[in-house]
């Protein structure tokens, strides 16, 4: 049996919300690959695909069994070529239910049913939190401390 799975995201930066997601996704599976990809209907990002890499990879150092890669192209491929046969996804509101109901059935039926996805429900203090409330906290010189790892929160200031 397959135990290996794809964690896709934009983390545009990655929050303290993902990280909780990946280190209970690193606890179900063998190998968690943690793809950083290129969401066309975010326009204005805050940090480049390298920045984002470097940021995810050093966020999750302490996680020996899970990878990151930087993917353009449909998840689904890249989690058939990896030896995938999970998508996690995390699950905050009703809001994101359905959009990721959506994702599932896409992934679904482009892979053959050879993809399922698997939803691990948001830490209730991580509920309100998403990459997009951080940078407008940032927008308005607000302090991000809670919501990002340390290695993000040293990143952004050095970059201000
Ligand atoms: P965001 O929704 O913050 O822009 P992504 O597009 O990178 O983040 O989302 C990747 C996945 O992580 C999605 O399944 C999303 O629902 C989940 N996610 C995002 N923020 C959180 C959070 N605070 N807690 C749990 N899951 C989250």
């Amino acid at each position: 049996m397959k135990r290996n799975a794809v964690y896709p995201g934009s983390f545009d930066p990655i929050t303290i919300g993902h990280v909780d997601i990946i280190e209970r996704a690193s606890k179900l599976f063998e190998h968690v690959y943690v793809v950083i990809s290129v969401n066309a209907s975010k326009t204005t990002p805050l940090l480049s695909l390298d920045e984002r890499l470097d940021l995810v990879k050093k966020s999750l150092i302490h996680l020996p069994n899970v990878s990151v890669d930087v993917h353009q192209g449909f998840v689904y491929e890249y989690a058939l070529a990896h030896d995938c046969d999970s998508i996690i996804r995390g699950l905050r509101t009703i809001t994101d239910y359905q959009s990721e109901n959506q994702l599932f059935y896409f992934n679904y039926q482009l892979s053959n049913k050879k993809i399922d996805t698997v939803a691990l429900f948001a830490d209730p203090n991580h509920i309100f939190l998403s990459s997009s409330s951080v940078k407008e906290i940032l927008a308005f010189g607000g302090d991000i401390t809670p919501y990002v790892p340390k290695v993000v929160l040293d990143y952004v200031k050095e970059k201000k």
